[in-house]
């Protein structure tokens, strides 16, 4: 006989199966493609999952009858969802904020929080499979390389950007053309090294002539930052500029409203500032991301590095 799931284990199952259905990943346990069938019930999922970090029920005997029909089965792989949705997650990040007033209450949440949420155990190695070869947006279609990220997978610190430029999709890592040397810069007048920080974009495609990257681009890509985010578990990120701000804290606000101010992010400290791209345009403001980068440089305990400034 099958033994019952206890809810919870239930509700966790439904919702790893939701994720792996937004990143359209079929099938989902590559160490046993052939043996995954279209539909499974959660009871059967749980055995297959029995490797994970779950606490199981005794697995089903071989002779048991896998319940597709049950209110509990639920299709994997293709047709449309109809698991229960999880229940909408408060923006934590945009808390602080909304009590000061510098986003609209109440915020939209969107599936960039709910995926958040449901990510457990998530590795960049992994994330970088998923995204694959990625076809999700129109930006696939110009691209050379795909721009996953660049330095510390460990990094206390991330600093996450808009998308690839010219020279990023030539050599498919991140800033590297005259911003990223700026921003390297940047990262050394704070005492660090780029090798020592993280660095990432929202979408890992290059926008054509290097225009801002739109809505639905942004929508697909930003499920992979996520977990980029989740998985690097940094103390501080860093927003370079209003497209990485706008999508992580899910805001239309300008940057200008809310640069240099620390919000939180699901626990973690954010701050956001000018793109390095920005600075090369509008060398005035330098001295304004120097103060930004600063704050982060107290939090970190770190110390400017001897005749450095941004
Ligand atoms: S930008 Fe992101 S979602 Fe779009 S094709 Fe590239 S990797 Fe895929």
């Amino acid at each position: 006989m099958t033994q019952p799931l206890p809810d919870a284990l239930r509700e966790k199952i439904k919702q790893r199966l939701s994720f792996y259905e937004d990143l359209k990943i079929a099938p989902f346990y590559r160490d046993r493609p052939s043996a995954m069938p279209r539909a499974l019930s959660l009871e059967t999922v749980a055995t297959l999952n029995s490797e994970e970090d779950m606490t199981l029920p005794k697995p089903a005997p071989k002779t048991a009858k896998t319940v597709t029909s049950a209110p509990s089965a639920i299709p994997v792989i293709a047709g449309p969802r109809t698991a229960t949705p999880p229940p909408a997650v408060p923006p934590l990040a945009t808390r602080p904020a909304i009590e000061k007033g510098i986003f609209p209450s109440p915020l939209k949440t969107s599936n960039f929080f709910e995926l958040l949420e449901r990510v457990e155990n998530d590795t960049l190695l992994k994330i970088r499979e998923d995204i694959g070869d990625c076809t999700r947006c129109k930006l696939h279609k110009k691209r050379t390389h795909i721009v996953f990220a660049d330095g510390n997978p460990k990094a206390d610190l991330i600093f996450v950007g808009e998308g690839p430029g010219a020279d990023e999709d030539a050599t498919g890592i991140p800033f590297v053309g005259r911003a990223g040397k700026l921003l390297t810069q940047m990262i050394e007048a704070m005492g660090l090294q780029r090798k020592d920080v993280y660095i990432c974009n929202v979408v890992k495609c290059r926008p054509p002539d290097n225009r801002q990257p739109e809505k639905e681009e942004v929508a697909a890509c930003s499920p992979f930052l996520s977990r980029q985010i989740d998985s690097i578990a940094p103390k501080v990120i860093v927003c370079l500029g209003s497209t990485a701000a706008q999508t992580i804290l899910q805001t239309n606000r300008g940057i200008s409203q809310f640069r240099g101010e620390w919000l939180e992010f699901r626990g973690r400290k954010l701050l956001a500032t000018y793109h390095p791209a920005y600075l090369l345009r509008n060398p005035a403001a330098k001295g304004e991301v120097w103060k930004d980068l600063q704050k982060v440089m107290a939090v970190l305990g770190l110390q400017a590095k001897k005749g450095k400034s941004a």
